[in-house]
């Protein structure tokens, strides 16, 4: 792109989240050579929460902190600016130049601005679950599940997530609780595994509804919500696996978002706002994968390119 002097501070393209999605968009940005800024709370997204990654092309699995590193070694052959550690509260997306503002109010300046900024973990919105975090509570069982070998655990969650956070637990603890609101909807070779291990025990049309303990959990309170039965299960770990939330909240009151809170794109990644693009896991998308997210990352980047081409 060609710029005056007194534009040499306005970026091309500001990318919001360096999961697959926004580091895909920052080498394709960087390819056609926009100015380009990607900033992110971290490297990696969601794939640091994986135990392996299955079904990305060339590789059947693969460790997630290896794939980590291949893609930003990609990104970093380009030598685009970066800013890691960083998140991203405000964006002010109306005019022709956008700024986007970070936690330490530093704010930039760029005609398009991409957001590939995710999802995160669903929590049970208890009172104590804050108090509780990292204390016995946790949102990762990939991540956290070596923390309680031959402890007693539940997991809260019925889905594929739930379940496969067990099946990591049943490695690894003494005794696995699964407390689901529902009947478990995750795939019927999971819940075969689980049924047929001694070490787990399953609650079906459960809510958890006190978690215990002052410094460190102690055990959760569940409900039946057929009988109302309530029990006390005397665990030392909880994992929450009760799905994802998309990180939208900086464009709730600007961009148009679906009830599940994902920003609505149409085929080329483009939001209602000219100049704002969208990709991956935070959009409408379906299929929440590492190979689709990597594709949206793309389209979104020559998207913004083509945009960018249309206005000079
Ligand atoms: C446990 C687990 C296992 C999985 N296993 C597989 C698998 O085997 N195969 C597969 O294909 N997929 C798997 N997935 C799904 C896959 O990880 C996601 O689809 C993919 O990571 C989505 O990429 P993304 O770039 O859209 O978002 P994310 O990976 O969520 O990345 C978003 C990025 O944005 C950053 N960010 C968010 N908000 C801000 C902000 N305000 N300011 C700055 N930065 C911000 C985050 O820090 C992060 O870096 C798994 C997911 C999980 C949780």
């Amino acid at each position: 792109m060609t710029r005056s002097g007194n534009e040499r501070d306005i970026y091309d393209v500001i990318i919001i989240g360096a999961g697959p999605a926004g580091m895909s968009g920052a080498i394709y940005a960087a390819r056609k050579l926009l100015k380009t800024l990607l900033i992110s709370k971290n490297v990696g997204g969601q794939v640091t929460d994986a135990w392996e990654i299955d079904n990305y092309l060339g590789f059947s699995q693969v460790d997630p902190a290896g794939l980590i590193k291949k893609f930003n070694e990609h990104v970093e052959k380009f030598g685009l600016e970066r800013i890691i550690g960083k998140e991203v509260t405000s964006l002010d997306l109306a005019g022709e130049v956008k700024s986007v503002t970070t936690s330490d109010g530093s704010t930039f300046l760029s005609r398009t601005v991409i957001i590939a900024t995710g999802k995160r973990p669903r929590k049970l919105g208890l009172p104590e679950e804050k108090k509780l975090g990292g204390k016995g509570i946790a949102y990762c069982a990939t991540c956290d599940a070596p923390l309680f070998a031959d402890a007693d655990v539940a997991v809260a969650g019925g889905g594929n997530s739930a379940l496969e956070a067990a099946l990591d637990l049943i490695k690894i603890a003494n005794s696995v609780s699964i407390v689901s609101l529902t009947p478990l909807t995750g795939d019927p070779i999971y819940q075969d595994k689980l049924q047929n291990s001694d070490k787990v025990t399953i609650y079906t049309e459960y809510e958890i509804t006190k978690l215990l303990g002052e410094k460190v959990l102690e055990g959760v309170e569940i409900r039946s919500l057929k009988t109302g039965k309530v029990e006390r299960l005397a665990v030392e770990g909880l994992f929450v696996e009760i799905g994802l939330i998309p990180n939208s909240d900086i464009v709730k009151d600007k961009l148009n978002l679906n009830k599940l809170g994902e920003i609505v794109v149409d085929y080329k990644c483009h939001t209602e706002i000219p100049g704002v693009f969208a990709c991956g896991d935070v959009t409408n998308v379906p299929f929440k994968q590492v190979i689709v997210a990597a594709g949206e990352g793309a389209k979104a980047a020559l998207a913004a390119y083509e945009y960018l081409i249309s206005q000079e």
